[in-house]
């Protein structure tokens, strides 16, 4: 039990899907969390439905599979997909659901509750003062109560909004309504995403019967175009659209709606006792619809950075706990960047300038330097040049990585000792082990995306720095069975083989 006035070790701010996971995270490992929501709207309105299979692993960590069981749903129906060419490709993703945000949200909140987290709704943030480890903070609670509490930490996962933010490539806008589905009986509820000259259409049933039109386009061309309403220009892109030309002309359930969908990062999602999570610290293109995913997965790492920090004594705990926690978030932007880059670069319609602007990195000749800017993205990159230069290393990582061809193993001669391959090298990454963070040896190569400490969850090292000599395979073998199955051991050897990662010496 916490006593009245002891500080709770975390304050989060917001109860979307990223405030809610890393409340409830943070509660599962064991802290007292404050969970504050602004909305007296409750369940509140939400873009974002569109939940991508890798929630479920999320869900089950949480342990909100019952919680969640009730939240309506429209299990995934397929898509139809005109994107390379002009004919519409049919895809199933096995495991993808379009959700009501809504009550999605809603009953992750209603669990952090029942599981003891306290929540304040709504209630806003009055006053901030103290430092890192005891902020004091004053609330304004519904319409008059103000109740001061105390935190070790601030979690801000209050969605969108706040600057300083990097734009990660040129500015984008979203503009949706929603239509009845019943109108529109020729599409069989499988979602629609279409590539056009200026933009691209996405459109899905949602729970009750609705279904959703969504354009996303540049907000500078579509003000200086022809028609001027958010209404008329997505009705004329339906209109231009081959998948979605029978719902230029229906009845829209309400107004239109438009906001910015600028992938971005915040470069201050890491300060003394303060952080910031889900799309407070970055927001990715919605073509994956992959946001509510990666919010969640970011606050779950969030959760493991801070439980480093205030569970573990040792003085580098906090250094470490924000590196690996930057190094995610670099990660996933740099990894996101690159993989939305060459998705854009594979439309049909890609010489047009929309596409050109956005797929430019695959030709290696966009740097950060050109990407266009929101709010003070300037200033910011002087204030973090470190956290720039990481994206911008990862960014290049992920543009020269070329996967190797595979040696086949037959080429393995058993008889010829092993060692690492001379351009392998030995690093220290930040590594998740017990829910804490801690530095572990790992192999970098060329051939590897990125450096490897882990492969089948078994930990390479100490074993393969023994690799810095020769060692016959049958000892290596031997060595690795030491401490994992022996068909785990012939696999390692095996996948290391193949991707050049050792080499014979003889
Ligand atoms: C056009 C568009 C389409 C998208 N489509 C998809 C999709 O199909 N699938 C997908 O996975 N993702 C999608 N996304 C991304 C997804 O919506 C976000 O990534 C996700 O909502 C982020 O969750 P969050 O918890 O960080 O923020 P939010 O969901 O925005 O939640 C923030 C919460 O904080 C509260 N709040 C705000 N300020 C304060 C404050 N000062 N104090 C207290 N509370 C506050 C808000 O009321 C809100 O409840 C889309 C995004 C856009 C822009």
């Amino acid at each position: 039990m916490r006593d009245g006035d002891a500080p709770f070790d975390a304050l989060v701010l917001g109860a979307g899907p990223a405030g809610t996971s890393a409340a409830l995270r943070l509660q599962q490992l064991g802290y007292h969390v404050l969970l504050v929501e602004r909305s007296a709207v409750w369940p509140r309105a939400q873009v974002g439905e569109a939940l991508t299979p890798g929630v479920r692993n999320i869900i089950e960590l949480l342990d909100a599979n019952d919680a969640l069981a009730a939240v309506p749903h429209v299990a995934h129906a397929g898509s139809r997909v005109l994107w390379r060419g002009r004919t519409p490709e049919l895809l199933q993703e096995a495991g993808s659901a379009i959700v009501d945000r809504g009550r999605f949200d809603a009953a992750l909140l209603a669990l952090a509750r029942r599981r003891g987290v306290e929540v304040e709704q709504p209630a806003r943030l009055l006053h901030l003062a103290g430092a890192a480890g005891d902020w004091r903070i004053g609330l304004l609670c519904g319409e008059a109560r103000t109740r001061q509490v105390r935190a070790r930490f601030i979690l801000d996962a209050s969605g969108r909004g706040a600057a300083p933010r990097i734009a990660c490539a040129p500015r984008l806008a979203a503009l949706w309504g929603e239509v009845d589905q019943s109108a529109l009986p020729q599409l069989g509820g499988a979602t629609q995403v279409e590539a056009l000259e200026h933009g691209w259409l996405w459109a899905g049933c949602l729970p009750g019967g609705r279904y959703r039109l969504m354009l996303v386009c540049d907000p500078h061309a579509a003000r200086q175009a022809m028609p001027a309403t958010p209404e008329a220009r997505l009705r004329a892109a339906c209109a231009a659209s081959h998948l979605l030309r029978a719902a230029a002309d229906l009845p829209m359930l309400g107004a239109v709606q438009m906001c910015s969908a600028t992938p971005y990062l915040a470069p201050d999602c890491w300060q003394d006792g303060r952080l910031k999570l889900g799309d407070a610290a970055f927001a990715l293109d919605p073509v994956s619809s992959s946001g509510v995913e990666k919010a969640m997965r970011f606050s779950l790492q969030a959760a493991v950075a801070l439980h480093t920090v205030l569970g573990d004594a040792r003085p580098d705990s906090g250094a470490l706990a924000r590196r690996f926690f930057e190094g995610r978030l670099v990660e996933a932007c740099a990894r996101h960047a690159h993989w939305t880059e060459a998705y854009y670069g594979q439309a049909w319609c890609a010489e047009q300038p929309f596409w050109q602007a956005r797929a430019r990195c695959v030709a290696g000749v966009r740097g950060e330097a050109e990407a266009d800017r929101e709010a003070d993205g300037d200033a910011a990159e002087s204030k973090w040049p470190e956290l720039l230069a990481n994206l911008s290393a990862e960014r290049a990582r992920l543009a020269g990585y070329q996967p190797p061809e595979l040696r086949p193993l037959a080429s393995l001669n058993p008889a010829l000792p092993l060692r690492l391959h001379g351009d392998a090298a030995i690093v220290e990454l930040p590594c998740v082990v017990d829910d804490r963070v801690c530095l572990h040896q790992a192999l970098d190569h060329p051939h590897l995306e990125r450096p490897l400490a882990f492969l089948e969850n078994e930990a390479l090292f100490p074993h393969l720095a023994r690799l810095a000599q020769p060692l016959p395979l049958a000892q290596l073998l031997h060595m690795l069975a030491a401490s994992m199955p022996g068909h785990k051991a012939q696999h390692i050897a095996a996948w290391l083989w193949q991707r050049g990662l050792l080499e014979s010496v003889g």
